[in-house]
């Protein structure tokens, strides 16, 4: 099997390693073996971006949106194909990695029309004969390192917005999905960026170490609090512009008055789509007594009929987690929750398959409390736990009570406690009758504490990570 490169300097390049791209649902099936790159080469991809960005900087906005309309369109023509790859290597729904891959389309969209938008402002100075003008800037090299769950998706919304905004970059897409980018920046290619203004390093994480912040002006980072934490840390170190996403564990509150039937399909969909393994899955069911039995008994019903299996089989509504070690990690948090006293509810094993795939049952705890393991760690797979409440105000303490706040929702048909809740609840997104995932391309993203540091992604306020403002006085 030959190696897929890494693109450096404009040039496909071979890796001194390789990284055996595997299919979760079915390790068997080698999806392609892809270049690791080393230090040395990380080093290289770096100083490729560097000696790039004077041009790209003077390039004109409307050289960059062209790029831009013609990467989205490629994106756009190959959605079956490419959201075929995506649900290969990451195991979600074919539908999940098409609808994933029309978002990156939509995101190159957007930020194609952004590049001939954004400007600065003008104001008038506070002195006599004096103007004041606000421009933006790149901000120069980005070096950004993403994960596998959205495996082009998060690369094409941080890529595009950084390219608009003259910026030059460096990819590291996460070591056990290097497909869906590989694939982005052969299209990058084809739409004609010029060579070095995107570089794209697949490599393991811990090789990558530091190595990608050495020599950037900026850092774009999604994936764990724990990796977070390093990264910040190398970037403080450096001084360099930091942007962290990381984890969740998102609170659906669900009322006594709430639509029962909006409420279970909210849970449903939140809580166990992609496996549970999204940022902005529900973990935590903060569910009031009043509502509590007949929500969990219509839950449970609904799970059993889950179908869970390899995405290539049609009908499949769940499908495997990411890797043996992720389903391990998730049956030890099963097994934490019962010894923490939680009550099993549904699921807790093995999904049987025809595969030797990473299947998990939907799991569900019921009886739980907010202060246990179980609801305050990002499990990262498809187990939720219902904590029963008293009503709106001790639901909202609850959902408040975690390190993290990237998301939320409440269920409920009463306006008062939807809008208290919307202004009250610590997070960055919040959803009234929704899932806390399934989020607009062009809208901000991101959390609060520990999910999120730094400027928001995507829609018109990723401009205040990927440029700096100038503030010019002019006299007359
Ligand atoms: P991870 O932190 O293990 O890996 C993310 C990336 O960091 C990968 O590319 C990995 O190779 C790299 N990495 C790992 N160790 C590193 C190190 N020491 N130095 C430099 N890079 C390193 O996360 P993951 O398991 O790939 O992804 C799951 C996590 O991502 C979950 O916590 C999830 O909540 C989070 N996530 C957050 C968002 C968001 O936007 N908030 C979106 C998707 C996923």
């Amino acid at each position: 099997m030959t190696q897929k490169a890494n693109y450096i300097g404009g040039a496909w390049v071979e890796g001194p390693d390789a990284i055996e791209n595997l299919n979760p649902a079915d390790p068997a099936d080698v999806i392609g073996l892809y270049a690791s790159a080393d230090q040395a080469q990380m080093r290289q991809a770096v100083q490729a971006a560097r000696d790039a960005a004077p041009a790209w900087e003077r390039s004109s906005t409307q050289l960059r949106s062209d790029i831009l309309f013609r990467a989205a369109n490629e994106i756009l023509a190959r959605k079956e194909e490419l959201g075929a790859l995506v649900s290969r290597e990451a195991g979600k729904t074919l539908a999940d990695g098409v609808g994933e891959v029309m978002r990156a389309g939509q995101v190159f969209q957007f930020f194609a029309g952004e590049a001939v938008r954004y400007g600065g402002e003008n104001l008038p100075s506070v002195r006599p004969d004096i103007g004041v003008q606000i421009s933006r800037h790149p901000v120069g090299v980005v070096s950004m390192i993403t994960p596998w769950n959205f495996p082009i998706a998060i690369p094409a919304w941080k890529i595009a917005p950084a390219l608009a905004f003259g910026n030059t970059v460096v990819l590291k897409p996460s070591e056990h999905t290097p497909g869906a980018a590989w694939e982005l920046f052969a299209i990058l290619e084809r739409a004609g960026l010029p060579a070095g203004v995107a570089n794209l390093v697949n490599g393991y994480g811990a090789a990558a170490g530091q190595t990608l912040l050495d020599g950037a002006d900026a850092v774009s980072f999604t994936g764990s609090v724990a990796t977070g934490r390093k990264i910040a840390a190398g970037a403080s170190e450096r001084m360099m512009r930091v942007q962290l996403e990381m984890g969740g564990k998102n609170p659906l509150v669900v009322l006594d008055d709430a639509d029962l039937d909006v409420a279970v399909e909210c849970a449903l969909n939140g809580a166990f789509y992609s496996a549970g393994q999204r940022c902005t899955a529900s973990s935590r069911l903060i569910v009031a007594d009043g509502i509590h039995d007949r929500f969990v008994q219509a839950l449970t019903d609904r799970m059993r009929k889950l179908v869970v299996g390899d995405p290539r089989t049609a009908g499949t509504q769940i499908g495997p987690v990411i890797n043996a070690a992720q389903l391990e990690k998730i049956l030890g948090y099963i097994e934490l929750g019962r010894s923490e006293g939680a009550t099993l509810a549904e699921g807790g094993k093995r999904a049987e398959a025809a595969t030797a795939g990473h299947f998990l049952r939907p799991t569900l705890f019921t009886e739980s409390s907010n202060a246990m393991r179980i609801n305050q760690e990002e499990i990262f797979g498809p187990v939720a736990a219902v904590i029963r409440v008293s009503g709106y105000d001790e639901a909202l303490q609850v959902a408040n009570d975690t390190a993290f706040g990237l998301s939320s929702g409440i269920c409920t048909t009463s306006l008062k406690h939807a809008n208290h809740f919307r202004l009250n609840v610590r997070s960055g997104l919040t959803m009234v009758n929704l899932p806390t995932a399934g989020l607009d391309y062009h809208v901000p993203f991101g959390g609060v504490k520990a999910s999120s540091f730094g400027p928001r992604e995507q829609g018109r306020y990723a401009v205040d990570f990927y440029t700096s403002t100038k503030t010019a006085y002019i006299g007359y």
